[in-house]
């Protein structure tokens, strides 16, 4: 079921604030509030998707072209696509996916490193 009282919700109906970095008719790019790498933005769908596992199920191909060729889009916006980015879309609980609404996250504008941390002892 789809919260429509998610932070993401909430942003696309401009009851808070972002700092958008593209927007078309099915996407919005913004700016994440607590950014891990000098670039970190994520990009969602606008219309109401739980994880990717519903976007895969319900949305249309034209919105799913769209997602990715936004991500991309985003990308070239931010200065990274050619040094190369990471890409991180959680899906559910044990990704610790947080906001209930699709987003992908765009990493980079450093060298990231091992893309996850070997050992995490708070998981254990
Ligand atoms: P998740 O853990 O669900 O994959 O990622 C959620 C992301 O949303 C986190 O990186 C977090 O910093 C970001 N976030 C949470 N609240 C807000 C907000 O109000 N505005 C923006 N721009 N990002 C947010």
């Amino acid at each position: 079921m789809y919260d429509d009282n998610n932070i993401f919700a909430k942003i696309l109906r401009d009851e808070i604030p972002n700092k958008t970095v593209l927007e078309d008719s099915s996407v919005l790019a913004f700016d994440d509030i607590n950014p891990q790498a000098p670039v970190h933005s994520l990009v969602i769908p606008k219309n109401k998707y739980v994880s990717l596992n519903d976007f895969a199920e319900k949305a249309t191909d034209t919105e799913i072209a769209n997602l990715v060729r936004a991500t991309v889009k985003v990308a070239y916006e931010k200065g990274v696509k050619d040094n190369g980015y990471r890409l991180i879309v959680n899906i559910g609980p044990n990704s610790h996916q947080e906001v209930p609404h699709l987003h992908f996250h765009i990493l980079g504008g450093r060298k990231l490193g091992p893309m996850l941390a070997k050992k995490h002892r708070e998981l254990e």
